[in-house]
């Protein structure tokens, strides 16, 4: 039977990985409702001559006509700006791909959260900003949510049924980015390009400086906690360069499972989209007796102080996840705007949580989403007026 599908964030490095994947798979074996992007519409609307959805939706309302010319001469409906991407999300699908990035994302994942549907999540974001109350919306709706991040995909692989009681510990490998062996002097001067090339991954570029500064180990052990239901000293990390080991899990009779595979995103998305059975992808395959060795060494916290600004972060609360995912997405969109420097982003987002912590804005809990966007928009002003004072 035909799987109806929707991908949010089409036209990013998950959205293209996931086509990619629909494109090689069975004629009929997944059928597109909706895809959807920000504003690229001339990649938007070859996906969608490609792909045939039933709907291609352009977040940024004023582009709305562009896409429909784009799109003239065909039957895929077009649609524009935020109510109507999250109208398209909402749409009766078996599987969705939430691959939009940063907390933009969140409205259109929670309208994506249907009865007896998959949501495949790429957007960690989301799950550091709107906090345990995502998932306890997926749970009250009905909807399963498999994550998509590979270390998370690894743990959910790794997890044997029913034994989750059993875990002394995860473990989250992370394969230190492209400043792993920089000194901190030598990191001061970093410029955008420098970050953007990533040793393993190619990804999105937001994703990539998250790489560079461990913010992104710092967000993917946030989002392991809220997906395993874990504390946080149950989940460790540890820097594994050669990056075909994604995740372990330790149980407490000492046994380790960990998930193999190449760095290729188009694997732990096939998981998530063949689930609960599995699909071939086009992923080199892992050459074992080539690789000879594997490194593994722990994050050094003085170079790469966001690993533990984002522990301290989770201890403190949803209002402070939300808050230091907020921060960091401006600083970074600053750093790629080469507004800042390299060593400014963590800076900025451990003085906004200090700022908003010493104003006692950070609620230990959300009552809902409101409250997480709320929070999210005080500290897009906070790093906003402190970049401001960067710069007077
Ligand atoms: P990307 O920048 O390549 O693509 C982002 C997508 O989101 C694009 O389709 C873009 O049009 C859309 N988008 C951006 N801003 C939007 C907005 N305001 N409203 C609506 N749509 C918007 O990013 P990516 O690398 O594909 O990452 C997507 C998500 O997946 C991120 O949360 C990232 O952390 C996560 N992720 C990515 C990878 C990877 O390998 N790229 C791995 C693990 C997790
Ligand atoms: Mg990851």
């Amino acid at each position: 039977m035909s799987r109806r599908i929707s991908i949010l964030g089409a036209t990013g490095s998950v959205g293209t990985a996931t086509l990619d994947l629909v494109s090689r798979a069975e004629p009929g074996q997944f059928e597109i409702v909706a895809l959807t992007a920000h504003s690229n519409v001339a990649a938007l609307a070859e996906l969608a001559r490609a792909y045939q959805p039933e709907i291609a939706v352009i977040a940024d309302a004023k582009l709305t006509d562009d896409l429909r010319d784009a799109l003239a001469g065909t039957d895929i409906a077009v649609a524009g700006g935020s109510d109507a991407l999250t109208d398209a999300a909402a749409r009766p699908v078996d599987w969705t791909m939430a691959a939009i990035v940063g907390s933009a994302g969140l409205r259109a994942s929670v309208a994506a959260l249907q009865k007896d549907s998959i949501l495949a999540i790429a957007n960690k974001e989301c799950l550091v900003c709107a906090g345990d109350y995502f998932l306890d919306l997926a749970r009250s709706r009905g909807a399963q949510v498999l994550p998509v991040d590979s270390e998370h995909n690894a743990i959910f692989q790794a997890i044997y049924p029913g034994h989750d009681r059993h875990i002394r510990r995860i473990i989250l490998t992370a394969s230190g980015g492209p400043f792993r062996d920089w000194s901190l002097q030598k990191m001061k001067s970093v410029t955008r390009a420098d970050a953007l090339d990533h040793p393993v991954w190619s990804m999105g570029d937001k994703i990539s400086i998250d790489s560079a500064t461990l913010m992104n180990k710092g967000l993917e052990v946030i989002e392991a906690c809220r997906l395993f239901n874990l504390p946080p000293d149950k989940v460790d990390v540890v820097v594994h360069r050669q990056s075909v080991i994604h995740g372990l899990v330790e149980y407490i009779d000492g046994s380790i499972l960990a998930q193999m595979g190449s760095p290729d995103m188009r694997i732990p998305i096939a998981s998530t989209l063949a689930w609960p059975e599995r699909m071939p992808t086009p992923a080199d395959p892992l050459d074992l007796a080539a690789l000879s060795r594997l490194d593994f060494e722990t994050p050094d916290e003085n170079r790469f102080p966001a690993l533990r600004i984002a522990r301290e972060a989770l201890l403190a609360g949803e209002g402070a996840t939300a808050a230091l995912n907020a921060a960091n997405e401006v600083a970074v969109a600053a750093f790629l705007d080469e507004q800042i420097g390299f060593l400014d982003i963590s800076d900025l987002v451990s003085a906004c949580l200090e700022e908003m912590d010493a104003q006692a804005l950070l609620p230990k809990r959300f009552a809902g989403i409101e409250d997480a966007l709320h929070i999210d928009e005080l500290a897009r002003k906070c790093v906003s007026r402190r970049m401001i004072r960067i710069h007077a």
